[in-house]
């Protein structure tokens, strides 16, 4: 483990150093209460000499080649593939996700990287007949400096798939990784150095109100990207505007409904409903469906089923390839998941699965949850509105499918829906009216590459992991010419 008790750099121009400040920030595997490492606590002096080098590297990194860009993302790609066991392991400790499920977002990164590599060429503009003694066509540009600020659930994955459109369209970039979870991406640093020509990719670790807050104001910065929670997103959108107008994107977050219908089958529809909680990462998903809205001629076989899958997976370390369970990322993310446990059992709630920490005393001093259902759980109760982030799948019966699809559609939140059903009218009335970017019919949890991602309602603005993300980093010039 190469970055064991070490104080992590930033990567600004080309070089790593510390923070002028001089501060750094402890970092805490979560398996353990072990501190780690530390990183360099970035502030608005640190985002002010990165955006100065970003600008700088702008001008060659625009007039390089679309296929010279491309390759230099591909090589990135091939490095990340050849180390993807150290990074794996850099956010197992980290961040407290099982390594099969970490070594799998190493490659997901890579994948991605490539992806957009591939979409290189594909940035046209259009010819437009405007009159017929003029050619008007417009060119998609680059924006110039990119700030993409990140969360903690996958932090090799989004350091390294957030990075690949923006520096495709001819962008530089400043990312701005989770405080808690900064090791991979200062290690993304160390690989792309030598790839990527200095200034053009930089990192800038630190808290969000600080390195965080400087980035999403620098006025030298005019597109932002990010991830992370609503309540954080809608600050980020008046923040943005302090000096500058900005082009803002938001990834934000969910409480997804999943509805299972009469005709659903049953074996399915359970495996869907634990799929789609993302336990693999203790919940931590934006896209979980967390709501399990079941209609009531089954929900007594649907709850014992999913009551005993639950409990037979295993909590564990992370760093235990049969594990399919891990750590809270940290503290404050815990302590929040046991408040929601005691908020669900107040609030007349009843859990029939998990409900605490694990009994096996090997995991005591960690922040483990066990897979936790609760039923009898209200529509409009705070277990059911309010996103935990963490391993607790919420059951409300309904009897109607308006029922349903009113339950589905009341909250504030519209990223990802499910429903499981054998009826073809059902599924396509349900996809066309529920409020939601992303909808899976009796499937839960997949993303395919190419296939856009985002929120409705107060889960997000713009649409990622696809050719809509590339173009989002383009703003569009149209040129008129009069050769008449
Ligand atoms: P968070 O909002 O607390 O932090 C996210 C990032 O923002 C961190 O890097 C943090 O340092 C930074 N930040 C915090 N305050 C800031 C500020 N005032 N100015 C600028 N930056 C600031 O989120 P988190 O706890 O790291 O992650 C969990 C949240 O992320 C959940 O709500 C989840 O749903 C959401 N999420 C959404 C998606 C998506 O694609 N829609 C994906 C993953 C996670």
């Amino acid at each position: 483990m190469t970055t064991t008790k070490k104080t992590l750099p930033l990567y600004i121009d080309g070089g790593f150093r510390q923070a002028r400040s001089g501060e750094t920030i402890d970092t805490i595997n979560p398996a353990t209460g072990e501190v780690i490492a530390s990183f360099a606590r970035g502030d608005s002096r640190d985002i002010d000499d990165a955006v100065t080098a970003a600008e700088a590297a702008f001008v060659e990194w625009r007039a390089t080649p679309a296929t010279e860009r491309a390759r230099m993302v591909n090589e990135l790609a091939d490095r990340i593939e050849e180390h993807a066991d150290e990074l794996a392991m850099l956010d197992v400790q980290e961040n407290g996700s099982p390594i099969k499920e970490m070594r799998a977002d190493a490659f997901m990164g890579a994948a991605s990287l490539r992806y957009f590599a591939g979409l290189a060429l594909e940035l046209r503009g259009e010819t437009i007949p405007s009159d017929f003694a003029r050619l008007d066509y417009t060119l998609p540009s680059p924006f110039g400096v990119v700030g993409r600020i990140i969360p903690f659930n996958h932090p090799f994955m989004f350091a390294s798939s957030k990075s690949a459109a923006p520096l495709i369209a001819g962008n530089t970039l400043i990312l701005k990784p989770s405080e808690h979870t900064s090791m991979s991406t200062i290690r993304l640093a160390e690989i792309a150095d030598g790839i990527l020509p200095k200034g053009v990719f930089n990192v800038v670790t630190g808290t969000g109100a600080e390195a965080g807050d400087a980035l999403v104001v620098h006025p030298g910065v005019r597109r932002l990207a990010f991830t992370g929670s609503a309540e954080i997103g809608r600050a980020i959108q008046q923040r943005a505007a302090t000096h500058v107008v900005k082009s803002v994107s938001l990834e934000l977050g969910g409480k997804n409904p999943l509805v299972v219908m009469p005709d659903a089958e049953l074996d399915l529809a359970v495996e869907g409903a634990v799929r789609g909680m993302n336990f693999t990462w203790q919940g931590q998903s934006c896209g979980s469906t967390s709501r399990l809205i079941v209609h009531e001629s089954l929900h007594d076989e649907l709850v014992e089923r999913l009551a005993a899958r639950m409990e037979s997976m295993r909590s564990g370390l992370p760093d235990d390839e049969s594990t399919d369970t891990g750590a809270i990322v940290h503290r404050g993310q815990y302590e929040k998941v046991l408040s929601y446990l005691q908020i669900g059992r107040d609030e007349g709630s009843k859990v029939v699965a998990g409900g605490g920490p694990p009994q096996d005393p090997s995991l005591a001093s960690g922040m483990f949850v066990r897979p936790t259902l609760f039923t009898d759980v209200k529509a409009d109760s705070r277990l059911a509105q309010e996103e935990i982030f963490g391993p607790v799948l919420a059951v409300i019966k309904y009897d109607t499918y308006d029922d349903a699809l009113r339950i589905a559609n009341s909250i504030q939140y519209g990223l990802t829906a499910s429903i499981f059903t054998q009826n073809l009218r059902t599924a396509h009335r349900f996809a066309r009216d529920v409020q939601a970017g992303y909808v899976w019919v009796n499937d839960s949890a997949r993303h395919f590459p190419g296939v856009p991602f985002g929120g409705f309602k107060d889960s997000g603005v713009g649409r990622e992991e696809s050719f809509e993300e590339l173009v989002s980093y383009t703003q569009v010039k149209n040129v008129n010419i009069n050769f008449g």
